[in-house]
Protein backbone atom coordinates (compact mmCIF):
# COMPACT_ATOMS: atom_id res chain seq x y z
CA UNK A 1 0.00 0.00 0.00
CA UNK A 2 1.27 3.49 -0.70
CA UNK A 3 1.98 5.89 2.15
CA UNK A 4 -0.38 8.08 0.14
CA UNK A 5 -3.35 5.69 0.60
CA UNK A 6 -2.33 5.22 4.35
CA UNK A 7 -5.43 6.05 7.32
CA UNK A 8 -3.24 8.37 9.94
CA UNK A 9 -4.87 7.76 13.32
CA UNK A 10 -1.63 8.89 14.97
CA UNK A 11 -1.67 12.48 15.72
CA UNK A 12 -0.30 12.44 19.21
CA UNK A 13 2.57 11.08 18.22
CA UNK A 14 3.08 13.70 15.06
CA UNK A 15 1.00 15.31 12.39
CA UNK A 16 1.51 15.74 8.90
CA UNK A 17 2.70 19.22 7.67
CA UNK A 18 0.14 21.45 6.48
CA UNK A 19 0.63 22.66 2.32
CA UNK A 20 0.05 26.31 3.89
CA UNK A 21 2.50 26.10 6.21
CA UNK A 22 5.38 24.38 3.44
CA UNK A 23 4.54 27.43 1.45
CA UNK A 24 4.83 30.13 4.58
CA UNK A 25 8.44 28.44 4.63
CA UNK A 26 9.47 27.71 1.19
CA UNK A 27 11.22 31.28 0.52
CA UNK A 28 12.86 30.81 4.21
CA UNK A 29 14.78 27.35 2.42
CA UNK A 30 15.80 29.59 -0.56
CA UNK A 31 16.16 33.04 -1.62
CA UNK A 32 15.56 34.14 2.30
CA UNK A 33 18.48 32.63 3.88
CA UNK A 34 19.94 35.57 6.04
CA UNK A 35 20.54 35.05 10.03
CA UNK A 36 18.22 36.73 11.61
CA UNK A 37 21.14 38.36 13.77
CA UNK A 38 22.75 40.15 10.57
CA UNK A 39 22.33 43.55 10.11
CA UNK A 40 21.99 43.55 6.32
CA UNK A 41 18.97 43.23 4.18
CA UNK A 42 19.14 39.60 4.08
CA UNK A 43 19.28 39.58 7.76
CA UNK A 44 16.80 41.71 8.61
CA UNK A 45 13.77 40.14 6.45
CA UNK A 46 14.75 36.82 8.45
CA UNK A 47 14.52 38.52 11.39
CA UNK A 48 11.35 40.06 10.63
CA UNK A 49 10.01 36.85 9.51
CA UNK A 50 11.18 35.12 13.14
CA UNK A 51 9.61 38.12 14.72
CA UNK A 52 6.18 37.95 12.67
CA UNK A 53 6.20 33.83 13.53
CA UNK A 54 6.58 34.94 17.53
CA UNK A 55 3.69 37.40 17.14
CA UNK A 56 1.44 34.08 15.49
CA UNK A 57 2.38 32.20 18.54
CA UNK A 58 2.21 34.74 21.11
CA UNK A 59 -1.62 35.35 19.45
CA UNK A 60 -2.36 31.91 19.55
CA UNK A 61 -1.90 31.87 23.71
CA UNK A 62 -2.90 34.84 24.17
CA UNK A 63 0.65 36.40 25.59
CA UNK A 64 2.62 39.36 24.96
CA UNK A 65 5.54 38.09 21.37
CA UNK A 66 8.21 39.41 24.27
CA UNK A 67 7.15 36.56 26.46
CA UNK A 68 8.05 33.64 23.43
CA UNK A 69 11.14 31.83 23.58
CA UNK A 70 11.70 29.58 20.67
CA UNK A 71 13.39 26.64 21.17
CA UNK A 72 14.22 23.17 19.12
CA UNK A 73 11.34 21.31 20.28
CA UNK A 74 8.52 20.59 23.05
CA UNK A 75 11.50 18.44 25.03
CA UNK A 76 13.88 21.52 25.20
CA UNK A 77 11.11 24.23 26.08
CA UNK A 78 10.03 21.54 28.99
CA UNK A 79 14.22 21.08 29.85
CA UNK A 80 14.24 24.80 30.01
CA UNK A 81 11.04 25.68 31.81
CA UNK A 82 12.58 23.47 34.80
CA UNK A 83 16.30 23.28 34.80
CA UNK A 84 15.92 27.02 33.79
CA UNK A 85 13.78 28.09 37.38
CA UNK A 86 16.05 25.51 39.03
CA UNK A 87 19.49 27.37 37.85
CA UNK A 88 17.83 31.14 38.75
CA UNK A 89 16.65 30.31 41.76
CA UNK A 90 19.15 27.52 43.46
CA UNK A 91 18.81 24.09 43.79
CA UNK A 92 19.00 23.94 47.87
CA UNK A 93 16.17 23.93 49.75
CA UNK A 94 14.08 23.69 46.73
CA UNK A 95 11.02 21.93 46.02
CA UNK A 96 9.43 21.15 42.50
CA UNK A 97 5.79 18.97 42.08
CA UNK A 98 4.92 16.79 39.44
CA UNK A 99 2.19 14.67 38.24
CA UNK A 100 3.28 10.60 37.90
CA UNK A 101 1.67 11.24 34.37
CA UNK A 102 3.78 13.73 32.62
CA UNK A 103 6.02 12.95 29.49
CA UNK A 104 9.93 11.84 29.62
CA UNK A 105 10.67 15.25 28.93
CA UNK A 106 9.56 16.34 32.32
CA UNK A 107 10.28 13.91 34.71
CA UNK A 108 13.59 12.52 33.14
CA UNK A 109 14.56 16.53 33.83
CA UNK A 110 13.20 16.17 37.30
CA UNK A 111 15.06 13.05 37.76
CA UNK A 112 18.20 14.80 36.44
CA UNK A 113 17.02 18.14 39.11
CA UNK A 114 16.98 15.37 41.98
CA UNK A 115 20.52 14.60 41.29
CA UNK A 116 21.73 17.71 41.80
CA UNK A 117 19.50 18.10 44.98
CA UNK A 118 16.01 19.86 44.07
CA UNK A 119 13.52 17.57 46.12
CA UNK A 120 10.66 16.50 43.57
CA UNK A 121 6.90 14.93 44.80
CA UNK A 122 5.14 13.37 42.20
CA UNK A 123 1.23 13.49 42.38
CA UNK A 124 -1.03 10.27 40.87
CA UNK A 125 -3.73 10.79 39.28
CA UNK A 126 -7.13 9.15 39.75
CA UNK A 127 -8.50 6.52 37.94
CA UNK A 128 -9.56 8.34 35.13
CA UNK A 129 -6.16 9.86 34.48
CA UNK A 130 -7.12 12.84 36.66
CA UNK A 131 -4.41 14.78 38.05
CA UNK A 132 -6.71 16.67 41.29
CA UNK A 133 -5.99 20.14 42.31
CA UNK A 134 -6.78 18.79 45.96
CA UNK A 135 -4.23 15.95 45.29
CA UNK A 136 -1.50 18.91 44.19
CA UNK A 137 -2.31 21.15 47.18
CA UNK A 138 -1.85 18.67 49.59
CA UNK A 139 2.14 17.98 48.39
CA UNK A 140 3.13 21.39 48.75
CA UNK A 141 5.54 22.56 51.00
CA UNK A 142 7.46 25.75 52.12
CA UNK A 143 9.92 25.23 49.90
CA UNK A 144 7.64 24.21 46.66
CA UNK A 145 9.45 26.75 44.18
CA UNK A 146 7.25 25.02 40.69
CA UNK A 147 4.31 23.04 40.05
CA UNK A 148 4.82 21.12 36.85
CA UNK A 149 1.45 19.99 35.07
CA UNK A 150 0.72 18.85 31.20
CA UNK A 151 -2.29 20.60 30.08
CA UNK A 152 -3.53 17.02 28.21
CA UNK A 153 -1.82 13.60 28.25
CA UNK A 154 -0.82 12.18 25.42
CA UNK A 155 -1.61 8.43 25.72
CA UNK A 156 -5.31 9.02 27.67
CA UNK A 157 -6.19 12.36 25.93
CA UNK A 158 -7.15 13.59 29.44
CA UNK A 159 -7.34 17.03 30.01
CA UNK A 160 -6.20 18.40 33.33
CA UNK A 161 -7.60 21.00 35.26
CA UNK A 162 -4.42 22.88 34.71
CA UNK A 163 -6.19 26.46 36.09
CA UNK A 164 -7.41 24.96 39.30
CA UNK A 165 -3.72 23.06 39.89
CA UNK A 166 -1.77 26.62 39.02
CA UNK A 167 -4.17 28.15 41.75
CA UNK A 168 -3.31 25.57 44.22
CA UNK A 169 0.42 26.27 43.24
CA UNK A 170 0.08 30.03 43.52
CA UNK A 171 -1.74 30.07 46.53
CA UNK A 172 1.03 27.69 47.91
CA UNK A 173 3.49 30.39 46.65
CA UNK A 174 4.45 28.35 43.61
CA UNK A 175 5.01 29.04 40.07
CA UNK A 176 3.12 27.03 37.56
CA UNK A 177 4.59 25.04 34.59
CA UNK A 178 1.88 23.46 32.18
CA UNK A 179 3.34 20.81 29.16
CA UNK A 180 0.69 21.80 26.60
CA UNK A 181 2.38 20.01 23.58
CA UNK A 182 -0.40 17.85 23.26
CA UNK A 183 -2.81 20.83 24.29
CA UNK A 184 -2.24 23.71 22.14
CA UNK A 185 -4.25 23.81 18.90
CA UNK A 186 -7.02 21.88 20.73
CA UNK A 187 -8.01 23.69 23.73
CA UNK A 188 -8.21 27.55 24.18
CA UNK A 189 -5.44 29.37 25.92
CA UNK A 190 -5.78 33.60 27.07
CA UNK A 191 -2.62 33.82 29.37
CA UNK A 192 -2.80 37.00 29.99
CA UNK A 193 -5.92 35.65 32.43
CA UNK A 194 -5.26 32.95 33.03
CA UNK A 195 -2.78 31.96 35.80
CA UNK A 196 -0.23 30.06 33.89
CA UNK A 197 3.40 31.07 34.32
CA UNK A 198 5.19 28.65 31.92
CA UNK A 199 3.75 26.81 29.16
CA UNK A 200 5.87 24.31 26.00
CA UNK A 201 4.38 23.88 23.39
CA UNK A 202 5.97 21.78 20.05
CA UNK A 203 5.47 22.53 16.19
CA UNK A 204 4.97 19.16 14.80
CA UNK A 205 1.78 18.33 16.60
CA UNK A 206 0.17 21.33 14.87
CA UNK A 207 0.62 20.82 11.24
CA UNK A 208 4.21 22.65 11.10
CA UNK A 209 7.93 20.90 10.91
CA UNK A 210 9.13 19.05 13.37
CA UNK A 211 12.34 19.78 15.40
CA UNK A 212 10.89 23.66 16.44
CA UNK A 213 9.25 24.15 19.77
CA UNK A 214 8.64 27.39 21.94
CA UNK A 215 8.16 28.12 25.55
CA UNK A 216 5.85 30.96 26.96
CA UNK A 217 7.52 32.64 29.92
CA UNK A 218 5.68 35.19 32.03
CA UNK A 219 7.10 38.67 32.62
CA UNK A 220 9.32 38.45 36.04
CA UNK A 221 9.92 34.64 35.95
CA UNK A 222 13.24 34.20 37.03
CA UNK A 223 14.65 31.90 34.49
CA UNK A 224 18.84 30.24 33.63
CA UNK A 225 19.40 29.08 29.97
CA UNK A 226 20.52 26.07 29.71
CA UNK A 227 21.82 26.85 26.30
CA UNK A 228 24.61 28.99 26.23
CA UNK A 229 25.96 30.94 23.33
CA UNK A 230 26.00 33.70 20.79
CA UNK A 231 23.10 35.00 23.36
CA UNK A 232 20.54 34.65 20.95
CA UNK A 233 16.09 34.90 22.31
CA UNK A 234 16.77 37.50 24.63
CA UNK A 235 19.89 35.15 26.03
CA UNK A 236 17.77 32.41 26.90
CA UNK A 237 18.37 30.26 23.88
CA UNK A 238 21.63 30.50 22.03
CA UNK A 239 22.13 29.49 18.47
CA UNK A 240 21.31 30.54 15.01
CA UNK A 241 17.46 30.81 14.50
CA UNK A 242 15.97 27.77 12.55
CA UNK A 243 14.24 30.41 10.43
CA UNK A 244 12.01 28.20 7.79
CA UNK A 245 11.22 26.15 10.77
CA UNK A 246 9.63 29.03 12.94
CA UNK A 247 8.25 30.71 9.87
CA UNK A 248 6.31 27.21 9.74
CA UNK A 249 5.64 26.99 13.50
CA UNK A 250 4.05 30.69 13.30
CA UNK A 251 1.70 29.50 10.16
CA UNK A 252 0.75 26.79 11.78
CA UNK A 253 -0.19 28.60 14.94
CA UNK A 254 -1.90 31.14 12.70
CA UNK A 255 -4.11 28.37 10.93
CA UNK A 256 -4.90 26.57 14.61
CA UNK A 257 -6.37 29.79 15.97
CA UNK A 258 -7.85 30.63 12.62
CA UNK A 259 -9.84 27.07 12.68
CA UNK A 260 -9.84 25.79 16.05
CA UNK A 261 -13.23 26.24 16.77
CA UNK A 262 -14.79 24.56 13.66
CA UNK A 263 -11.88 21.81 13.84
CA UNK A 264 -12.20 20.50 17.71
CA UNK A 265 -16.32 20.20 16.91
CA UNK A 266 -15.93 17.64 13.97
CA UNK A 267 -12.91 15.95 15.21
CA UNK A 268 -15.12 15.86 18.46
CA UNK A 269 -17.80 14.22 16.50
CA UNK A 270 -15.65 11.39 15.09
CA UNK A 271 -14.16 10.86 18.40
CA UNK A 272 -17.54 10.20 19.77
CA UNK A 273 -18.76 8.33 16.81
CA UNK A 274 -15.75 5.79 17.91
CA UNK A 275 -16.27 5.73 21.89
CA UNK A 276 -20.16 4.89 20.59
CA UNK A 277 -19.62 2.24 18.15
CA UNK A 278 -17.06 0.28 20.21
CA UNK A 279 -18.94 0.66 23.43
CA UNK A 280 -22.03 -1.25 21.39
CA UNK A 281 -20.26 -3.33 19.26
CA UNK A 282 -16.90 -4.22 19.62
CA UNK A 283 -17.49 -6.78 22.97
CA UNK A 284 -15.41 -5.93 25.90
CA UNK A 285 -13.84 -2.71 24.65
CA UNK A 286 -13.33 0.06 27.22
CA UNK A 287 -12.35 3.23 27.47
CA UNK A 288 -9.43 4.14 28.97
CA UNK A 289 -9.56 7.87 30.78
CA UNK A 290 -12.10 10.02 31.50
CA UNK A 291 -15.01 10.08 29.18
CA UNK A 292 -15.69 13.60 28.58
CA UNK A 293 -12.48 15.41 29.85
CA UNK A 294 -10.60 14.42 27.05
CA UNK A 295 -8.99 16.14 24.32
CA UNK A 296 -10.90 16.12 20.54
CA UNK A 297 -9.62 13.90 18.75
CA UNK A 298 -8.30 11.41 21.25
CA UNK A 299 -9.41 7.81 21.86
CA UNK A 300 -7.50 5.50 24.57
CA UNK A 301 -9.05 1.73 23.83
CA UNK A 302 -8.77 -1.41 25.93
CA UNK A 303 -10.45 -4.77 24.71
CA UNK A 304 -11.09 -6.83 28.47
CA UNK A 305 -9.05 -10.24 28.20
CA UNK A 306 -6.99 -9.15 24.94
CA UNK A 307 -4.39 -6.53 26.45
CA UNK A 308 -1.68 -9.27 25.80
CA UNK A 309 -2.65 -8.88 22.42
CA UNK A 310 -2.48 -5.31 21.92
CA UNK A 311 0.58 -5.52 19.41
CA UNK A 312 -1.57 -7.75 17.34
CA UNK A 313 -4.02 -5.38 16.87
CA UNK A 314 -1.98 -2.50 16.06
CA UNK A 315 -0.06 -4.73 13.28
CA UNK A 316 -3.43 -6.07 12.24
CA UNK A 317 -4.37 -2.08 11.40
CA UNK A 318 -1.05 -1.80 9.55
CA UNK A 319 -1.62 -4.22 7.59
CA UNK A 320 -5.21 -2.87 6.90
CA UNK A 321 -3.19 0.49 6.38
CA UNK A 322 -4.30 2.18 9.05
CA UNK A 323 -1.93 3.75 11.64
CA UNK A 324 -2.64 3.82 15.29
CA UNK A 325 -0.51 3.33 18.61
CA UNK A 326 0.03 1.40 21.66
CA UNK A 327 -1.01 4.00 24.42
CA UNK A 328 2.05 1.79 26.10
CA UNK A 329 5.27 3.93 25.47
CA UNK A 330 6.11 6.92 24.06
CA UNK A 331 8.94 5.55 22.29
CA UNK A 332 9.85 2.96 20.10
CA UNK A 333 12.64 1.93 22.38
CA UNK A 334 10.16 0.92 24.80
CA UNK A 335 6.82 -0.63 23.08
CA UNK A 336 5.01 -3.58 24.66
CA UNK A 337 6.21 -2.30 28.02
CA UNK A 338 3.56 -1.04 30.45
CA UNK A 339 2.45 2.08 30.00
CA UNK A 340 3.36 3.97 32.85
CA UNK A 341 1.05 6.79 32.95
CA UNK A 342 -1.90 3.77 33.02
CA UNK A 343 0.11 1.99 35.99
CA UNK A 344 -0.39 5.27 37.68
CA UNK A 345 -3.95 5.74 37.41
CA UNK A 346 -4.06 2.05 38.75
CA UNK A 347 -3.75 -0.72 35.70
CA UNK A 348 -2.41 -3.87 36.40
CA UNK A 349 0.93 -4.20 34.48
CA UNK A 350 -0.74 -6.52 31.97
CA UNK A 351 -3.90 -4.12 31.54
CA UNK A 352 -1.29 -1.13 31.06
CA UNK A 353 0.24 -3.14 28.16
CA UNK A 354 -3.06 -2.77 26.30
CA UNK A 355 -4.05 -0.20 25.28
CA UNK A 356 -4.98 1.10 21.64
CA UNK A 357 -4.55 5.39 21.38
CA UNK A 358 -6.24 6.42 18.10
CA UNK A 359 -5.73 10.60 17.47
CA UNK A 360 -7.40 12.30 14.73
CA UNK A 361 -6.61 15.45 13.02
CA UNK A 362 -6.86 17.56 10.47
CA UNK A 363 -7.80 15.65 7.20
CA UNK A 364 -9.37 12.85 8.57
CA UNK A 365 -12.87 11.83 7.60
CA UNK A 366 -16.23 10.40 8.34
CA UNK A 367 -15.05 7.59 5.39
CA UNK A 368 -12.09 6.70 7.05
CA UNK A 369 -13.71 6.38 10.89
CA UNK A 370 -15.97 4.19 9.49
CA UNK A 371 -13.56 1.85 7.40
CA UNK A 372 -11.18 2.12 10.80
CA UNK A 373 -14.21 1.03 12.68
CA UNK A 374 -15.44 -1.99 10.44
CA UNK A 375 -11.46 -3.13 10.50
CA UNK A 376 -11.30 -2.98 13.99
CA UNK A 377 -14.44 -4.96 14.60
CA UNK A 378 -13.34 -8.00 12.62
CA UNK A 379 -9.91 -8.09 13.87
CA UNK A 380 -10.95 -8.36 17.68
CA UNK A 381 -13.50 -10.56 16.70
CA UNK A 382 -10.81 -12.65 14.85
CA UNK A 383 -8.88 -12.90 18.12
CA UNK A 384 -11.65 -13.40 20.28
CA UNK A 385 -12.21 -16.65 18.43
CA UNK A 386 -8.50 -17.19 18.38
CA UNK A 387 -8.17 -16.90 14.35
CA UNK A 388 -5.66 -14.44 14.31
CA UNK A 389 -3.07 -16.75 16.77
CA UNK A 390 -0.94 -17.31 13.95
CA UNK A 391 0.22 -13.70 13.61
CA UNK A 392 1.53 -13.67 17.59
N1 LIG B 1 5.31 16.63 25.89
C1 LIG B 1 4.31 15.86 25.45
C2 LIG B 1 3.05 15.77 26.26
C3 LIG B 1 4.43 15.15 24.26
O1 LIG B 1 3.43 14.37 23.85
C4 LIG B 1 5.63 15.26 23.52
C5 LIG B 1 5.83 14.50 22.27
O2 LIG B 1 5.20 13.49 22.03
C6 LIG B 1 6.65 16.10 24.01
C7 LIG B 1 6.45 16.77 25.20
C8 LIG B 1 7.94 16.27 23.28
O3 LIG B 1 7.80 17.17 22.18
P1 LIG B 1 8.89 17.14 21.02
O4 LIG B 1 8.58 15.93 20.19
O5 LIG B 1 8.70 18.41 20.26
O6 LIG B 1 10.22 17.06 21.67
Amino acid sequence: MELKDYIYFDHSATTPLDPRVREAMAPFLDQHFGNPSSLHTPGRVAREAVECARGQVAHLLGAQPNEIVFTASGTEANNLALTGVAEAIGFHDCHFVVSAIEHPAVLETCRYLQDRGIEITTVLPDADGVVAAEAVASALRAETRLVSVMAANNVTGVVQPIEAIADAAHNGGAWFHTDAVQAVGKRSFNLAQQPIDLLSLSSHKIHGPKGVGALYIRQGIPLQPVIHGGGQERGLRSGTENVASLVGLGRAAELAALEMPEETTRLRGLRDRIIQFTRERVPGAYLVGHATQRLPGHVCLGFAGLEPKAIQVLLALDEAGIAASSGSACSSNHAGEPSSVLRAMGFDPIRARGSLRITLGRGNTEAEVERFLDVLASIVSDLRKGSMDSRS
